[in-house]
Protein backbone atom coordinates (compact mmCIF):
# COMPACT_ATOMS: atom_id res chain seq x y z
CA UNK A 1 0.00 0.00 0.00
CA UNK A 2 1.04 3.67 -0.85
CA UNK A 3 0.92 6.65 0.64
CA UNK A 4 -2.75 7.74 1.68
CA UNK A 5 -4.08 4.59 -0.06
CA UNK A 6 -6.99 3.25 1.50
CA UNK A 7 -8.67 -0.57 1.02
CA UNK A 8 -11.96 -0.80 -0.15
CA UNK A 9 -13.36 -4.23 -0.80
CA UNK A 10 -16.65 -3.73 -3.85
CA UNK A 11 -18.60 -6.25 -4.30
CA UNK A 12 -19.76 -7.50 -7.90
CA UNK A 13 -22.69 -8.91 -9.11
CA UNK A 14 -23.93 -9.59 -12.85
CA UNK A 15 -27.14 -12.20 -14.15
CA UNK A 16 -27.25 -11.29 -17.59
CA UNK A 17 -25.43 -11.46 -21.05
CA UNK A 18 -23.12 -14.31 -20.12
CA UNK A 19 -22.61 -12.99 -16.46
CA UNK A 20 -19.20 -14.96 -15.83
CA UNK A 21 -17.56 -12.87 -18.97
CA UNK A 22 -19.27 -9.51 -17.96
CA UNK A 23 -17.32 -10.16 -13.81
CA UNK A 24 -14.34 -11.05 -15.36
CA UNK A 25 -14.52 -8.10 -18.02
CA UNK A 26 -15.42 -5.26 -15.12
CA UNK A 27 -11.91 -6.12 -13.06
CA UNK A 28 -9.68 -3.82 -16.25
CA UNK A 29 -12.14 -1.17 -15.89
CA UNK A 30 -11.33 -1.34 -11.87
CA UNK A 31 -7.79 -0.69 -12.46
CA UNK A 32 -8.76 2.05 -14.38
CA UNK A 33 -10.66 4.15 -12.19
CA UNK A 34 -8.55 7.07 -11.24
CA UNK A 35 -6.21 7.43 -8.45
CA UNK A 36 -7.44 3.78 -7.94
CA UNK A 37 -5.75 0.57 -8.48
CA UNK A 38 -7.14 -2.99 -8.63
CA UNK A 39 -5.09 -5.23 -6.07
CA UNK A 40 -6.60 -8.60 -5.78
CA UNK A 41 -9.95 -10.48 -6.77
CA UNK A 42 -11.80 -13.66 -6.25
CA UNK A 43 -12.96 -16.87 -7.63
CA UNK A 44 -16.08 -16.41 -9.24
CA UNK A 45 -19.09 -17.59 -7.24
CA UNK A 46 -22.29 -18.64 -8.82
CA UNK A 47 -26.16 -18.41 -6.96
CA UNK A 48 -29.18 -19.17 -8.35
CA UNK A 49 -31.22 -16.24 -8.33
CA UNK A 50 -34.22 -15.99 -5.60
CA UNK A 51 -37.10 -14.98 -8.10
CA UNK A 52 -40.83 -15.60 -9.91
CA UNK A 53 -39.18 -14.82 -13.02
CA UNK A 54 -36.99 -17.10 -14.41
CA UNK A 55 -33.35 -15.69 -14.96
CA UNK A 56 -29.63 -16.74 -14.98
CA UNK A 57 -27.80 -16.92 -12.18
CA UNK A 58 -25.96 -14.74 -10.20
CA UNK A 59 -22.23 -14.53 -10.50
CA UNK A 60 -20.47 -12.93 -8.01
CA UNK A 61 -16.93 -12.34 -7.13
CA UNK A 62 -14.89 -9.40 -4.67
CA UNK A 63 -12.51 -6.79 -5.72
CA UNK A 64 -9.39 -5.38 -3.48
CA UNK A 65 -9.06 -2.14 -4.52
CA UNK A 66 -6.22 0.46 -3.24
CA UNK A 67 -7.59 3.90 -3.47
CA UNK A 68 -6.97 7.62 -3.13
CA UNK A 69 -10.72 9.00 -3.51
CA UNK A 70 -13.39 9.45 -0.77
CA UNK A 71 -15.44 6.61 -0.47
CA UNK A 72 -18.55 8.99 -2.08
CA UNK A 73 -16.28 9.93 -5.05
CA UNK A 74 -15.40 5.99 -5.50
CA UNK A 75 -19.25 5.07 -5.80
CA UNK A 76 -19.59 7.64 -8.38
CA UNK A 77 -17.03 5.93 -10.24
CA UNK A 78 -18.17 2.61 -9.45
CA UNK A 79 -21.71 3.65 -11.42
CA UNK A 80 -20.08 5.14 -14.05
CA UNK A 81 -18.74 1.61 -14.59
CA UNK A 82 -21.84 0.01 -13.98
CA UNK A 83 -23.50 2.58 -16.85
CA UNK A 84 -21.39 1.39 -19.25
CA UNK A 85 -22.10 -1.84 -18.84
CA UNK A 86 -25.72 -1.04 -18.92
CA UNK A 87 -25.50 -0.05 -22.66
CA UNK A 88 -24.80 -3.73 -23.38
CA UNK A 89 -28.21 -4.87 -22.77
CA UNK A 90 -30.06 -5.90 -26.29
CA UNK A 91 -32.13 -3.50 -27.43
CA UNK A 92 -35.52 -5.79 -27.18
CA UNK A 93 -35.21 -5.93 -23.30
CA UNK A 94 -36.86 -2.88 -21.73
CA UNK A 95 -36.38 -4.06 -18.63
CA UNK A 96 -33.79 -6.91 -17.53
CA UNK A 97 -31.82 -8.26 -14.21
CA UNK A 98 -28.53 -5.94 -13.93
CA UNK A 99 -26.14 -6.52 -16.03
CA UNK A 100 -23.41 -5.29 -13.27
CA UNK A 101 -23.90 -4.43 -9.46
CA UNK A 102 -20.72 -2.69 -8.14
CA UNK A 103 -21.32 -2.12 -4.20
CA UNK A 104 -18.70 -1.16 -1.91
CA UNK A 105 -18.92 -3.65 1.00
CA UNK A 106 -15.81 -1.93 2.65
CA UNK A 107 -13.17 0.86 2.79
CA UNK A 108 -11.03 0.76 5.01
CA UNK A 109 -12.42 0.92 9.14
CA UNK A 110 -15.21 3.33 8.01
CA UNK A 111 -18.43 3.26 9.33
CA UNK A 112 -21.37 5.25 8.06
CA UNK A 113 -24.48 5.13 7.12
CA UNK A 114 -26.28 7.83 5.00
CA UNK A 115 -29.24 7.89 2.26
CA UNK A 116 -26.77 7.78 -1.18
CA UNK A 117 -23.42 4.92 1.20
CA UNK A 118 -23.42 2.88 3.89
CA UNK A 119 -20.19 1.23 4.70
CA UNK A 120 -20.16 -1.99 5.53
CA UNK A 121 -22.68 -2.30 2.90
CA UNK A 122 -25.92 -2.81 5.02
CA UNK A 123 -26.76 -6.42 3.46
CA UNK A 124 -23.25 -8.01 3.76
CA UNK A 125 -24.25 -10.13 6.53
CA UNK A 126 -26.78 -11.61 4.86
CA UNK A 127 -25.15 -12.38 1.80
CA UNK A 128 -22.78 -15.59 1.57
CA UNK A 129 -22.03 -14.62 -1.58
CA UNK A 130 -20.65 -11.45 -0.32
CA UNK A 131 -19.12 -13.20 2.58
CA UNK A 132 -17.04 -16.04 0.90
CA UNK A 133 -15.96 -14.38 -1.53
CA UNK A 134 -14.73 -11.83 0.81
CA UNK A 135 -13.33 -14.11 3.34
CA UNK A 136 -11.13 -16.18 -0.07
CA UNK A 137 -9.10 -12.30 -0.76
CA UNK A 138 -9.30 -10.81 2.99
CA UNK A 139 -8.70 -13.78 5.12
CA UNK A 140 -10.45 -13.69 8.67
CA UNK A 141 -11.03 -9.83 8.99
CA UNK A 142 -13.11 -7.87 11.81
CA UNK A 143 -15.77 -6.19 9.98
CA UNK A 144 -16.32 -2.58 11.42
CA UNK A 145 -19.63 -2.79 14.00
CA UNK A 146 -20.16 -6.38 12.98
CA UNK A 147 -17.44 -8.62 14.07
CA UNK A 148 -15.11 -11.07 12.83
CA UNK A 149 -15.71 -12.48 8.99
CA UNK A 150 -15.78 -16.26 9.97
CA UNK A 151 -18.30 -15.38 12.69
CA UNK A 152 -20.36 -13.78 9.98
CA UNK A 153 -20.01 -16.45 7.52
CA UNK A 154 -21.44 -18.82 10.70
CA UNK A 155 -24.87 -16.53 11.15
CA UNK A 156 -25.33 -16.03 7.71
CA UNK A 157 -28.53 -17.13 6.19
CA UNK A 158 -27.59 -20.76 4.09
CA UNK A 159 -27.39 -19.93 0.62
CA UNK A 160 -26.47 -22.44 -1.96
CA UNK A 161 -23.66 -21.13 -3.48
CA UNK A 162 -20.66 -22.62 -5.40
CA UNK A 163 -17.35 -21.29 -6.09
CA UNK A 164 -16.09 -21.58 -9.91
CA UNK A 165 -12.87 -22.99 -9.41
CA UNK A 166 -11.81 -22.89 -13.45
CA UNK A 167 -13.04 -18.94 -13.31
CA UNK A 168 -10.11 -17.15 -11.94
CA UNK A 169 -8.06 -15.77 -14.68
P1 LIG B 1 -28.62 -2.73 -5.20
O1 LIG B 1 -27.12 -2.68 -5.15
O2 LIG B 1 -29.24 -2.73 -3.84
O3 LIG B 1 -29.15 -3.83 -6.07
P2 LIG B 1 -28.35 -0.23 -6.64
O4 LIG B 1 -27.05 -0.75 -7.14
O5 LIG B 1 -29.30 0.34 -7.65
O6 LIG B 1 -29.14 -1.39 -5.88
O7 LIG B 1 -28.03 0.81 -5.51
C1 LIG B 1 -28.99 1.66 -5.02
C2 LIG B 1 -28.33 2.76 -4.20
O8 LIG B 1 -27.68 2.21 -3.07
C3 LIG B 1 -27.24 3.53 -4.87
O9 LIG B 1 -27.73 4.59 -5.63
C4 LIG B 1 -26.37 4.03 -3.70
O10 LIG B 1 -26.58 5.41 -3.45
C5 LIG B 1 -26.90 3.23 -2.52
N1 LIG B 1 -25.85 2.66 -1.67
C6 LIG B 1 -25.83 2.79 -0.32
N2 LIG B 1 -24.77 2.17 0.20
C7 LIG B 1 -24.07 1.65 -0.85
C8 LIG B 1 -22.84 0.91 -0.94
N3 LIG B 1 -22.13 0.56 0.16
N4 LIG B 1 -22.41 0.55 -2.17
C9 LIG B 1 -23.13 0.86 -3.28
N5 LIG B 1 -24.29 1.57 -3.26
C10 LIG B 1 -24.76 1.95 -2.05
MG1 LIG C 1 -25.56 -1.67 -6.12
Amino acid sequence: MHNNEVKAYIGIGSNLADPQQQVVDVLPHLNQIRETRLISHSSLYQSAAVSDIPQEDYINAIACLATRLQPMALLLELQSIEYAFYRQRSDDLKWAPRTMDLDIILFGNIQQKDSHLSIPHVEMQNRLFVLQPLQEVAGNIYIPGLGSLSYLIQQAPDLRINRLEFAKN
